[in-house]
């Protein structure tokens, strides 16, 4: 069975490029009679807010794009990660490091100058004792061979896995990281299929290691490239409403926006209207393009006019 997901991170409001990587998610499930899961990335408690929550099921409401099952919240999540960082240090694939702030400063100057760091980030990859200071946890990438795989947009994906740096898995605070916890999470609630923004493009390699290191099968993954503005740059708010509830405040349509939203990055020859079924029997993610789309505000009207 497909089972995809959307997983934001509710910082704000359901931003419309955030829309766009659910609706493809969501009709890739349909099609295939399979699941669409939602799942609230609220792990980064400080910046999360409970507005932002309700912003996005509001959102998901208006639009029409039901989840099945329940909706997974990661901060209710944290005592699993914790065992499962504790199983990565056991088996001897994480360990702790104390690196003070300082150190990992000079680390980042000296990377930004592109000249070799005085101090090794691997630094407490292989020492055994405890230190009473504080510490993260970070993973042990591979020192040597290759980490890949086949995005479903781009193709095939490979570096060398010494270019994945030691990253950290769980916090000072104990809390842990997204790059962790989207696998624990994607895996437990059976992913097969992940579309996302290709802002995570990179992050997939890390995540790759993880999946590896817990014998996890890797989904297929589809990193699909931004929504761009008239001027061929980053969306911000200048370009129009970012936020989708803003389009039901204007009185656009639901399905006009999902149909608009479809076209920024997939298309079906030259047809411009869709109705949701035929979205649904259409979509594919291997037609997504690979190139980033424009946001077209008169685009937008006329589908709504038309629609
Ligand atoms: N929470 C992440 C975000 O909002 C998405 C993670 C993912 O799709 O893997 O960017």
């Amino acid at each position: 069975m497909v089972i995809t997901r959307f997983a934001p991170s509710p910082t704000g409001y359901l931003h419309i490029g955030g829309l766009r990587t659910a609706l493809f998610n969501w009709l890739w499930a349909k099609k295939n009679n399979g699941k669409f899961r939602l799942r609230i990335e609220d792990t980064d408690l400080s910046r999360n807010k409970q507005e932002a929550v309700d912003a996005i099921l509001e959102a998901f409401n208006w639009t029409g794009l039901h989840w099945d099952d329940e909706v997974v919240f990661q901060s209710e999540r944290f005592d699993k990660y914790k065992e499962y960082v504790k199983e990565l240090l056991d088996k001897g694939m994480a360990y702790k490091c104390y690196l003070t702030k300082e150190e990992l400063e000079t680390i980042r100057e000296a990377r930004m100058k592109g000249e070799e760091p005085p101090i090794d980030i691997r630094k407490y990859r292989d020492f055994k004792g405890e230190l009473d200071k504080p510490y993260v946890i970070r993973f042990k990438a591979p020192l040597s061979g290759k980490v890949g795989f086949e995005d479903g947009v781009k193709g095939k994906a490979e570096i060398d896995a010494s270019q994945v740096d030691d990253f950290v898995i769980a916090r000072s605070d104990g809390t842990p990281t997204y790059n962790f916890v989207v696998v624990i999470d994607d895996h437990e609630m059976g992913m097969t299929d992940i579309i996302r923004g290709d802002d995570h493009f990179t992050n997939t390699f890390k995540q790759v290691l993880v999946y590896k290191a817990f014998g996890w099968d890797v989904p297929k993954f589809y990193h699909v490239p931004m929504i761009h503005n008239e001027k061929g740059s980053k969306m911000s708010k200048r370009d129009g409403a970012v936020d989708v509830m803003e389009y039901k405040r204007e009185g656009y349509l639901p399905e006009a926006l999902l149909n608009f939203l479809v076209r920024l990055g997939w298309s079906h020859g030259d047809q411009e209207i869709f109705s949701i079924d035929e979205m649904i029997k259409l979509f594919d993610p291997k037609d997504i393009n690979k190139a980033p789309s424009r946001y077209n505000k008169e685009k937008l009207d006329w589908l709504n006019q038309h629609y």
